[in-house]
């Protein structure tokens, strides 16, 4: 009996560790051991993405602050591969949470951001997937850091070639122009969230739109960090 009920549960993902499968844990999370292990950043700025310098065009401002809370590693490809890639939306709140965690320890000894945007995605990738990844994320991140949330705050107006097909500064160009900020965020800082940072393409194009419709200062999170050796 108990066999079988564990067999459902696992069916269904009912109490199943996300990373390892052991299966005595409550639904949608880790079990402490691969809670413990998950590679983390040491919380503060990702400095080498001073490295978009060269790409950045005359008077582009560029992004205040860039925080990642995990690294890319074995065990974060899985869960990213996870939710991303075989939808398992339900992985939204456990990647956010480790996301909201890092930012704690980042924002102690300041405020956080005004309020928070999710990196847009086009209207064609949102019906493949069939959920808004960032956005998922986001609205974690708001209610968890208690920050207004801006609904559909940026729009991708240009879709974006494969980036890992591309050398770096072809993915700076593809990028540059790719999103509209809809609403005025005069004197505001805000938060730009994104499931993985990589060479920061995608975050400069949001902060672009974001500060042509005023806003103050932008910063990047994401919960993944892929640093580029
Ligand atoms: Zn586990």
């Amino acid at each position: 009996m108990l066999a079988f009920l564990r067999r459902l549960a696992n069916a269904f993902e009912l109490g199943v560790c996300w990373s390892c499968g052991y299966s005595q844990v409550a639904a949608g999370s880790l079990c402490p051991y691969c809670e413990e292990a998950l590679p983390r950043w040491y919380p503060r700025c990702c400095q080498h993405l001073s490295d978009i310098e060269p790409y950045l065009s005359e008077g582009q401002k560029r992004c205040r602050y860039w925080y990642g809370a995990l690294r890319w590693e074995p065990q974060v490809q899985q869960l990213m591969a996870l939710f991303k890639f075989r939808n398992k939306a339900e992985l939204a709140p456990l990647l956010a949470n480790q996301l909201a965690a890092h930012l704690r320890l980042c924002y102690q000894h300041q405020a956080l951001p005004d309020c928070v945007v999710a990196v847009p995605m086009t209207q064609q990738a949102w019906r493949k997937r069939g959920f808004h990844q960032t956005a998922l994320l986001a609205q974690h991140l708001s209610v968890t850091l208690e920050l207004p949330y801006i609904v559909g705050g940026l729009r991708k107006i240009r879709s974006v070639p494969m980036q890992h097909m591309a050398s770096q500064s072809s993915r700076w160009e593809n990028s540059r122009r790719s999103q509209l900020a809809l609403h005025d965020y005069s004197g505001c800082t805000v938060a730009v969230v994104d499931d993985v940072l990589s060479t920061g393409a995608t975050m400069m194009a949001a902060a672009d739109a974001l500060y042509k419709k005023g806003a103050k200062a932008v910063d990047a999170w994401a919960v993944v960090y892929n640093q580029h050796d």
